[in-house]
This record gives structure tokens, C-alpha cells and sequence, in this order.
């Protein structure tokens, strides 16, 4: 059957065909990226939208949002305990006085790590994510299978992207939504007592505060 289905489309003989199966390898667009491409061109060739403004939009959240927000607050947290307490009870009050761009943050959970509790984040219904201070959310965290493993089997998943935790660590998965968006705040790695606030921010990693890594502990070999 198979063997007949290869020779059906071979004795064709229509190299446009061969093309557009090579094609597709390659084409990996979602058909979101296609519509919001689609979308975009649109806006642009009537005229509705320069090319110019998604740039600077895209621009702004990779490069000037992105997680330095959060990694700010992560290395204030570690250093000033009312901070670290505000911040854990309100985030969303902690943070007022940043007036941090790229909004999402109207009801900030922070969740935080400690030796017998780790915390993960996701959106199982789409991708809702704290805009504002971990910036564009990484591709994966929109994957459905992200989502859905992440909740149904964390400790597997957490392993596979890289993070092995002791059995005894309990882990909490946060699910985002319209209304509230959270942020993990990691653990501070041994042996840096001496950095400054923004030499430990420079440590802080998007992905330890979607909770999907831990930051490197000192002996620890990853
Ligand atoms: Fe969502």
C-alpha cells in the first residue's frame, strides 16, 4: 500500500510536488504565527500599522522589558527582608513604586522557593504571563504540552527540561490566568553574600522564575 503510494506520486513525475513536500520539513509556523503574520501585513499594506510600531513593540519587550524586571525584584527580595515580605503578601503593591512598562501585573502572585517547596508556573489555558516583569513569555511556555504536563506530571517535566528535584521537595504548580499572574522567586545561591543587588540580579534567570530551573547552588555540579 505504502510501496503503491510512493510510486502513484514518483510516476507523476512533478518536481513541484517534491518542492512542496521539502517545504513543509522545514516549515515549522504555527498557525498562530501564520495568522498573526497574515494580520500584521494586512494592518500594514492598508496602512493601519507601520511596520515600525511592531518592531518597537517586539523591540521593547525582548530587549527592554525582558526578565531584568523581575530579576530586579528577585535580588531586592534577597537583600531587604521588609521588601522580600511586602512583596511576597502584595506584589502588585511592592511593585508600584517601579512603574514597571508592559502591564499584565494587575494581580502579581510571587511564590517562594525554599529548600522543601519548589514552585513552577504556567497558563494551562493559553499563555497569560506577568508582562511587565519577566517580559515575552519563552515559546515553550505556550507549547500544549508544557502546559498540560506541567500539571500533570511536574516532576518528569521539570527532569526533562533539566531540573531534577529530591523526591522530598514538594512542588507547586501556579495557574495563571486573566486575573492573576505569578512569579517565582528562587532561591539565593550559596556564596554570594558579598555581591552587590545588581550583581545578584545578574544571576537571575527568566526560567528560575517561571520555576522551571533553580539558580546554581554552590557544590552542585549543574
Ligand atoms: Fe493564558
Amino acid at each position: 500500500m505504502n510501496d503503491d503510494h510512493e510510486h502513484h506520486d514518483h510516476n507523476h513525475n512533478d518536481s513541484r510536488h517534491h518542492d512542496h513536500e521539502h517545504e513543509h520539513k522545514h516549515e515549522e509556523k504555527s498557525p498562530q504565527a501564520i495568522r498573526a503574520e497574515a494580520l500584521e501585513s494586512l494592518l500594514i499594506e492598508k496602512g493601519l500599522l507601520s511596520e515600525h510600531a511592531v518592531d518597537d513593540v517586539i523591540t521593547n519587550y525582548a530587549q527592554r522589558v525582558g526578565p531584568m524586571n523581575g530579576a530586579l525584584l528577585v535580588a531586592r527580595a534577597w537583600t531587604d527582608p521588609e521588601f522580600k515580605q511586602r512583596l511576597l503578601s502584595n506584589a502588585t503593591q511592592a511593585i508600584a513604586e517601579y512603574d514597571f512598562k508592559g502591564g499584565q501585573v494587575d494581580h502579581l502572585v510571587v511564590v517562594e522557593n525554599t529548600p522543601e517547596r519548589h514552585n513552577a508556573v504556567v497558563c494551562t489555558l493559553c499563555s497569560c504571563y506577568p508582562w511587565a516583569v519577566l517580559g515575552l513569555p519563552p515559546k515553550w511556555y505556550k507549547d500544549p504540552a508544557y502546559r498540560s504536563r506541567i500539571v500533570r506530571e511536574p516532576r518528569t517535566l521539570l527532569a526533562e527540561m533539566g531540573l531534577s528535584l529530591d523526591t522530598n521537595i514538594e512542588i507547586r504548580v501556579w495557574d495563571s490566568s486573566a486575573e492573576v499572574r505569578y512569579m517565582v522567586l528562587p532561591m539565593r545561591p550559596e556564596n554570594t553574600d558579598n555581591l552587590t543587588q545588581d550583581e545578584l540580579a545578574a544571576l537571575v534567570s527568566r526560567d528560575s522564575m517561571i520555576g522551571v530551573e533553580v539558580l546554581c547552588q554552590a557544590g552542585q555540579s549543574s
